[in-house]
C-alpha cells in the first residue's frame, strides 16, 4: 500500500517492510536511505496535476526498485 506522506515509516509496498522516515529537510538520512537500497517515488496512481502527491510507493534493498 502506498505510503501517506505523514506516515512516520516508508513502507515497502511488494514485501511490507519498513524502515523509520527522517524528517523533512534530513537530507544526509535519505541519501543514506538511498545508499542502502531503499527507493521512493511519488505514487503514480494518484495522477496530481499541480500538486505534490499524498502517497509514495516504496520498494525496499530486497525488492525491485520503483524508481
Ligand atoms: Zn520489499
Amino acid at each position: 500500500m502506498p505510503t501517506h506522506y505523514t506516515d512516520p515509516h516508508l513502507a515497502c509496498d511488494r514485501c511490507g517492510a519498513t524502515v523509520p522516515r527522517p524528517a523533512p529537510g534530513q537530507y544526509e538520512k535519505y541519501e543514506s536511505l538511498h545508499d542502502d537500497g531503499w527507493r521512493w517515488r511519488g505514487n503514480p496512481a494518484e495522477r496530481p496535476l499541480r500538486f505534490v502527491p499524498q502517497t509514495y510507493v516504496v520498494s525496499c534493498p530486497d525488492c525491485p526498485p520503483v524508481i
